[in-house]
């Protein structure tokens, strides 16, 4: 199955609303495939914290097999894109932090990764860093993100990536959330969207 690579930290107004620094080099980590959630199946509440928070994020799908070798390479790497959430256990990822230890139990847990159908293009014909989406809760905005304004684009994610994984089509890359996360819990519901995806709900559920 593909794998998702997620990135953290990756516009500096999210970055300085957790109290984070701005990194230097890309924060990554991943979920199991088994994580997604697709559009019209609900969300289960994890059982194993108390702070579920929604983060809306641009999901590129991988198009074709390699390593990047430069930014300018990049973009033809890049099969399609949508939009989903990397929703995040904040007390426990708080907690996992301030001990130094890895985020799975905080982020790559069943049904942590809700992500919409993957609007697929011919490389090159969209321009990554001017890609708008939209976060919703209870039909309320409450994020607004703009690929332009990544602290590392997606070109510069794809190369970073790359020397560490050679990538593979269907793999997903959850780009970062822009600043306005926050709590949701179980009768809620979150919508993602963008102008070339569309739009994607999902209803959160007590397990
Ligand atoms: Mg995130």
């Amino acid at each position: 199955m593909a794998r998702i690579f997620c990135i953290g930290r990756n516009y500096s107004e999210h970055a300085k609303e957790l109290g984070n620094e701005v990194p230097g080099s890309p924060v990554i980590f991943m979920k199991p495939w088994t994580c997604l959630v697709r559009p019209g199946w609900d969300v289960r509440m994890p059982k194993h914290g108390s702070d579920l928070h929604f983060e809306t994020e641009l999901v590129l799908e991988i198009g074709r097999a390699g390593r990047p070798e430069s930014e300018a390479d990049a973009a033809a790497y890049v099969g399609g894109l949508t939009v989903g959430f990397d929703l995040t256990l904040r007390d426990v990822q708080d907690r996992l932090k301030a001990q130094g230890k890895p985020w799975e139990l905080a982020k790559a847990f069943d049904d942590s990764a809700p992500c919409g159908v993957v609007r697929r293009f011919a490389p090159g014909t969209v321009d990554l860093d001017a890609v708008k989406f939209t976060g919703r809760v209870n039909g309320v905005l409450r994020q607004e993100g703009d690929s332009g304004q990544m602290i590392f684009p997606i070109s510069r994610l794809l190369v970073e990536l790359g020397r560490v994984w050679r990538l593979m089509p269907g793999d997903q890359v959850f780009t970062g959330t822009p600043a306005g996360v926050g709590p949701v819990s179980a009768g809620d519901e979150i919508e993602a969207e963008s102008g070339l995806p569309g739009v994607f709900r999902w209803r959160i559920v007590d397990a």
